[in-house]
């Protein structure tokens, strides 16, 4: 048996309809059930499904009123969403469309174009959920990329403020790496940057905790809920875990292995900070632990 990697939601008040549904197309993801509107919003925020086949007249909340709540809502907004209804015209349909919606059918279905229809669908939601990774991915290093990168950091220090917390956000930069390249050849130097890549990856282990390659030889984190206590004990298992990885450097003046040097900002929360200031800072800090002699960290709060 295939494995079943979508998740389809389906949203009908009627159980036999929904039985209907899930029978044939069972085969081609998994099937979760709302039976109306209130049970889809929560179940699309709760399970982000690939796809949702919508009801459009129920009790309550129509589907209309379901897909107007999902687009408005980040999490939500990017779910597929085919409308299947008993409303068949051509005003509800355009309607359906105008709200957001990718596909229309109408009810009585037949079974062969449900599947047909839904499998066009599923196959286009897995190529751009590809096409999405790729454009977020660093292909050496396979963590997040710059542009990535650009967009978690104005949406994490937006939370910052919001939810008055504290954001660690730090830009590591590999000590003599020209040397390593110029004596081991660029090849090795790849290596050396995937291997800093998978070591920054193993120690964050919550969520949102977030790293990217940002240049060349560098890399930012970004960890939110993070105060100046925590961010010493992270940036101290950094060092560690690219030591752990043993990249062996002769050609460096302060160690027999790969290091990095890194500046840190603690951001508290605060309706005036600005993305463009912390990176300034950062890389400020940085600056101060290249001139301190590398190997080590620099930090400061930012209120
Ligand atoms: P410092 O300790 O002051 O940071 O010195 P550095 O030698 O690390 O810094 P510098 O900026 O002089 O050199 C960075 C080097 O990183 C030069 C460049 O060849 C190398 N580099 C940048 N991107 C890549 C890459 O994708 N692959 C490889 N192999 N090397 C890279
Ligand atoms: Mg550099
Ligand atoms: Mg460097």
């Amino acid at each position: 048996m295939k494995t079943l990697e979508q998740i389809i939601l389906i949203v009908d008040d009627d159980k036999i309809n929904r039985k209907m549904l899930k029978e044939l197309l069972q085969e081609q993801a998994k099937i979760i059930f709302a039976k109306n509107g209130e049970q889809a919003k929560e179940l699309a925020r709760k399970h982000i499904p690939d796809l949702i086949l919508l009801d459009v007249v129920m009790p309550d909340l129509s589907g209309f009123d379901v897909i107007e709540f999902l687009k408005n809502d980040p999490e939500t907004m990017n779910i597929s969403v085919i409308f299947i209804t008993g409303l068949a015209n051509d005003d509800d349909e355009e309607r359906g469309f105008n709200l957001g919606g990718c596909d229309y059918i109408y009810k009585p279905f037949k079974s062969n174009i449900v599947i047909a229809r839904v499998i066009m669908h599923l196959e286009l939601i897995r190529q751009r959920k590809m096409l999405d990774e790729i454009a977020h991915i660093d292909a050496l290093t396979g963590v997040n990329n710059r542009r990535k990168m650009d967009v978690v950091l104005q949406d994490e220090v937006a939370a910052n403020n919001k939810e008055n917390t504290s954001l660690l956000v730090a830009i590591l930069d590999i000590d003599f790496f020209k040397p390593y390249n110029d004596n081991y050849g660029h090849g090795a130097g790849d290596v050396a940057l995937r291997q800093v890549g998978q070591a920054l990856r193993e120690i964050f282990l919550r969520p949102r905790d977030f790293v990217a390659r940002y240049g060349g030889e560098e890399f930012v984190i970004i960890l939110p809920d993070c105060d100046k206590a925590g961010a010493e004990i992270m940036l101290g298992n950094i060092a560690q875990s690219i030591k752990d990885k043993m990249i062996k450097h002769e050609y460096s003046s302060v160690s027999e292995q790969l290091t990095v040097s890194v500046g840190a900002v603690v951001v508290k929360s605060s309706e005036y900070s600005v993305v463009a200031n912390i990176m300034k800072e950062a890389d400020t800090l940085l600056y101060q632990a290249k001139n301190n002699g590398r190997n080590q960290w620099c930090i400061a709060e930012m209120l």
